[in-house]
């Protein structure tokens, strides 16, 4: 019998966090959750931390860590220190990250550093450091990183281990969000709950507006390029509404492997966590005949510029990537509040990139500044 693995879950409160707990509930004798982190619900972490029985908590937010540490007898940690100091923490067998946004990038580093496996939900650790993440892999062979995003999972399991050079290409899927339809017209009339309604996955807000305007689509666009070294050319995206096959791998001999499942998120972040074992997983199946057909388009770039942007900045490479994240935070989080439309969201992220002098990253530090000029001039 394999003793349990000590995880870390960072984002423990997020839709990550709820299907990871999910997972674990089904395998309290493989999986054991020995620390959580949040941003700053507090709140909400405090019945997952007696659930669980979990020794060591933080919250990044240093308020929101104050008054968890008042009504909670566990470790409170705090701020990013607290995070890393979480992750590095030698109890800790497994990092699942699945912070939303920039802060996830400095806790995945930290752990490889420490040589752990990072179960990685946190897109912006691959579009913001790629490059450095690839270098500190290179450095602590120890360390691995396995996709939890389901598109990257599904890349990773058809794989199976088999090298870069036997890729011909990678085939991302995309559900297109619910404005594949919508004539461009009426695209700058589209308001907050429209583009909240996902048709076929449930996630946070965030992700849900990027999945409406492809910029979702186009950061695993440049995941995948960093996580597969596969070049740009050799990634593709293809719409597919029902988000039944979560993505393929044409390979050079003409076979085309896809993985196909019910879209549900506890099947890739399970596994994540058992790779390379398959374990039971109470999860619907899929019934094929039922289904009866799937359904595959072209994706129309001149609707949605930002899979057009994402490539490019994951072309021009360096601190550019890092830059559109940054800057499409901002203009999601302002269309969220209300105050642009939902057609702004590309533009501003258009004159950001268009303004930004690009350089290459040999630090962590140097894409936490692009990030923050990023942010900076997006806001004005
Ligand atoms: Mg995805």
């Amino acid at each position: 019998m394999p003793t349990a693995k000590r995880i870390a879950l960072l984002g423990a409160t997020g839709s990550i966090g709820a299907s990871t707990l999910k997972v674990v509930r089904q395998h309290p004798d493989r999986f054991r959750i020995a620390a959580a982190a949040v941003g700053r619900q507090w709140e909400k972490l405090l019945p997952i931390l007696e659930e669980f029985q979990i020794p060591v908590a933080a919250a990044y937010d240093a308020e929101a860590a104050e008054k968890l540490s008042r009504v909670y007898k566990g470790k409170v940690l705090s701020g990013m220190e607290g995070l890393l100091a979480m992750v590095s923490d030698p109890g800790v067998d497994y990092v699942l990250n699945g912070l939303v946004g920039a802060i996830g990038c400095r806790p995945t580093l930290e752990a490889i550093k420490h040589g752990k496996t990072v179960g990685l939900a946190n897109k912006e650790t691959m579009v913001m450091a790629g490059d450095l993440i690839n270098a500190a892999l290179k450095a602590n062979p120890k360390a691995a990183i396995i996709p939890i995003d389901s598109e990257h999972s599904a890349i990773f399991q058809c794989l199976a281990g088999r090298p870069a050079n036997e890729i011909e290409c990678i085939e991302l899927t995309a559900s297109g969000g619910p404005f594949r339809e919508w004539p461009r017209e009426k695209f700058a009339a589209i308001t907050k709950a429209d583009a909240l309604k996902h048709p076929t996955w449930v996630m946070g807000e965030k992700i849900t507006i990027d999945s409406a305007t492809l910029m979702n689509k186009g950061l695993e666009v440049i995941e995948a390029h960093y996580l597969f070294g596969v070049d740009f050319d050799h990634v593709r995206v293809v719409i597919h509404p029902k988000s039944i096959v979560h993505s393929m791998v044409q390979f050079r001999d003409g076979s085309l492997m896809a993985q196909l499942g019910c879209p549900d998120m506890q099947v890739p972040i399970l596994y994540a966590l058992a790779h390379p074992e398959r374990l039971k997983l109470d999860v619907p199946r899929l019934d094929l005949a039922e289904i009866g057909k799937l359904e595959f388009f072209t994706p129309d770039i001149d609707k949605f510029p930002c899979l057009r942007l994402a490539y490019e900045a994951g072309r021009k490479g360096g601190s550019a990537p890092a830059i559109l994240n940054a800057a499409n935070e901002v203009a999601v989080a302002r269309f969220l509040a209300e105050k642009i439309h939902f057609t702004d969201i590309p533009k501003i992220l258009e004159r950001v990139l268009g303004g930004a002098s690009i350089g290459p990253l040999s630090s962590l530090e140097d894409a936490v500044d692009a990030d923050a000029w990023a942010r900076e001039a997006a806001q004005s």
